[in-house]
């Protein structure tokens, strides 16, 4: 945990550190872990991306909305290099806790720290849980033919690797799931799965597609926890969701992408209220309702909230929207 981190389980200090940010696009933030300016990509005549500046404040719960196509997945690609902006080389500029991104490719930024959960393809399914979670471990010295000479080590290692992915299997209430295929997963537990296995590289940001995609009512809350969990620990959340009941409760700092430009930052009451994200956002959704974070409230009957999620992301399974979509 870093000096900023410290205290941040605490809804006061965080509110207290916001409280002077600009509540404006591109703000400046105290202590921001990621830092993005020009970045642009287009596809065809499309511009999918169009960003001047954007921070992201560290040890928070950071959200990125905005309608279907605004750009948000392409964002996320682009940061963690698994795309190029179509502004490389003509002033993109992006960092991550000080380190500068711009030509990285997508396992090196893993390794620096930002890491992102990947849904549920095909062949990962076919996979045991525990296999997937051993997929995201960092540093697999196994792979270098000279540490295979000296077997031991490895060994030694790939224990150590083993405990540490049961050990948050455990967390994630899915050890005794550990030798079952990942595809026989329910939606919920695909995703505890997702942020598990991605937690496995120690990561200081993680990062959120749609965390609430195609979870059943059981699961909300207990995914819920453990993404405000993971803050309280000091790492720092950046997420995607649709789900407007789910930002306003566990948000921080929500940011506000329209095709493919930030147009809205604030805290989730102020941005929601802000005329030109319900232009811009609810434009696209007039029957969106933006959500009542009474509803997620401890104790509170989730029936209503969890209902919206389940029936929002219906019958699309993790995995379809996935491959239809990402590389
Ligand atoms: P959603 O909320 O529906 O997931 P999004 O905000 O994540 O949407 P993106 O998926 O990033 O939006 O898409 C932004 C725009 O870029 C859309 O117009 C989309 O059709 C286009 N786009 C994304 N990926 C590609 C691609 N590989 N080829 C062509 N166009 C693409």
């Amino acid at each position: 945990m870093s000096e900023t981190t410290v205290g941040m389980a605490d809804p006061a200090v965080r509110r207290q550190l916001m409280a002077d940010v600009a509540q404006e696009p591109g703000s400046a933030k105290p202590d921001s872990i990621l830092s993005v300016d020009n970045i642009t990509r287009r596809f065809g005549g499309i511009t999918a991306v169009d960003v001047n500046h954007l921070e992201v404040q560290r040890g928070m719960i950071t959200a990125l909305i905005g309608p279907n196509g605004a750009g948000k997945t392409t964002f996320f690609n682009l940061i963690t290099g698994f795309d190029k902006p179509s502004s490389a080389g003509k002033g993109a500029h992006w960092s991550f806790d000080g380190a500068t991104l711009d030509k990285t490719g997508a396992s090196a930024v893993a390794k620096s720290g930002m890491v992102r959960t990947f849904q549920l393809t095909k062949a990962l399914s076919r996979m045991t849980v525990m296999d997937n979670m051993l997929l995201g471990a960092k540093d697999q010295r196994g792979e270098s033919l000279l540490r295979c000479m000296f077997r031991p080590i490895w060994s030694g290692q790939e224990r150590e690797v083993e405990e540490k992915a049961a050990g948050l299997l455990e967390r994630f209430k899915l050890l005794e799931k550990k030798d079952d295929y990942a595809g026989s997963l329910s939606g919920g537990q695909r995703k505890l799965l997702e942020m598990a296995r991605a937690l496995m590289s120690d990561p200081k940001m993680i990062m959120l597609d749609e965390p609430m995609a195609g979870v059943n009512p059981a699961l909300t809350q207990s995914l819920l926890g453990h993404i405000q969990a993971l803050r309280d620990e000091g790492t720092t959340v950046l997420f995607v969701e649709h789900d407007m009941h789910v930002v306003q409760h566990i948000s921080d700092w929500v940011v506000v992408m329209a095709e493919g430009q930030i147009v809205a930052e604030g805290p989730a009451d102020t941005v929601m209220a802000n005329p030109a994200v319900i232009d811009a956002y609810l434009g696209a959704h007039h029957d969106t309702d933006l959500g009542d974070d009474d509803l997620l409230d401890e104790g509170a009957d989730l029936g209503p909230v969890s209902e919206t999620v389940s029936d929002e992301q219906g019958s699309q399974s993790p995995e379809s929207h996935d491959e239809g979509k990402h590389a």
